[in-house]
């Protein structure tokens, strides 16, 4: 304030002073050094005008008394907040979020601008309060992951996938909301019984969206699902083979 408007003074009630990042610590010493703004440790009681000026009635913590400010302008510090309907999205696309309705990266630290579900990524305040230089980042972090993606003709992907043994499938598609990834849906197949030809729908899995959670095979009742490489089977004969 005191750069904009020459001779003001600046009172700031705060409870915790953070400066996390390159230069904040300066930025918030050019405050108080340079300008003199003034830094009250305590909650703010009440705002309320008097004649043409609004008084901020506070507590200054660290003497221990009630103080009063006359000011011309308050500025309210609110908390950044998820979109209300951040929840909702993040359900649709499959993917997680925190408690504070914000988006959850796949890894904090190895795969911070991807989400768990394939071919979305996570850019800015939707993943949680940052600020322009940290939104840029990750935006040209996730901008690069998917000029990557879109820069091959054929994608690799984990070959342990799920598996639809079509022949076994009822098609009563309870696994479809099972999936934390959205790799499961219904497709109609042909097929002939008995000299007719008839239409049943059956699942399908998604390779590019499947992360072999194998959460999809142990729900199917008629055992129509399987992991490559963790059949049924496959995982039976281990059994058989370490403990017979
Ligand atoms: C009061 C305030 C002051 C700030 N001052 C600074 C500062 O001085 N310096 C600094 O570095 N940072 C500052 N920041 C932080 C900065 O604003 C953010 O880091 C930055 O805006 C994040 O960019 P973003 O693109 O992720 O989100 P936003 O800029 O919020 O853009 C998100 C966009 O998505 C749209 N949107 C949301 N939901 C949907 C939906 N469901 N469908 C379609 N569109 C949707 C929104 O309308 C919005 O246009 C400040 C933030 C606030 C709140
Ligand atoms: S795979 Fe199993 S659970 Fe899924 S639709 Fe077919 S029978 Fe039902
Ligand atoms: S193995 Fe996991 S990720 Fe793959 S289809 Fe089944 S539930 Fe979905």
């Amino acid at each position: 304030m005191a750069e904009k408007i020459e001779g003001s003074q600046s009172y700031v009630f705060y409870m915790d002073v953070r400066t996390p990042g390159k230069n904040y610590e300066e930025f918030y010493k050019r405050a108080t050094e340079e300008y003199g703004a003034k830094y009250i440790r305590g909650r703010v009681s009440k705002v309320y005008p008097q004649g043409d000026k609004l008084v901020v009635r506070g507590e200054d913590t660290l003497i221990g008394r009630q103080v009063e400010v006359e000011a011309d302008m308050v500025v309210l510090a609110t908390a950044m907040v998820a979109q209300p309907d951040a929840a909702e999205v993040a359900r649709r696309l499959g993917f997680s979020y925190d408690a504070n309705n914000f988006f959850t990266e796949a890894h904090p630290k190895l795969r911070p601008v991807e989400t768990n579900t394939g071919g979305i990524f996570l850019a800015g305040a939707c993943q949680g309060p940052k600020d322009i230089p940290d939104t840029v980042a990750q935006a040209s972090a996730a901008a690069a992951k998917i000029c990557a993606l879109f820069s091959k003709d054929q994608m690799a992907t984990d070959p342990m996938v799920s598996i639809v043994d079509e022949s076994k499938c009822s098609g009563c598609l309870l696994c479809k909301p099972i999936c934390p990834y959205k790799a499961i849906d219904g497709k109609k197949i042909t097929e002939r019984v008995n000299g007719k030809v008839l239409e049943r729908v059956v699942a399908t899995v998604n390779s590019g969206l499947c992360h072999g959670c194998g959460a999809c095979t142990v729900a199917c009742r008629p055992g129509a699902l399987n992991l490559k490489g963790f059949s049924n089977e496959q995982i039976l004969a281990e059994v058989e083979a370490l403990c017979l």
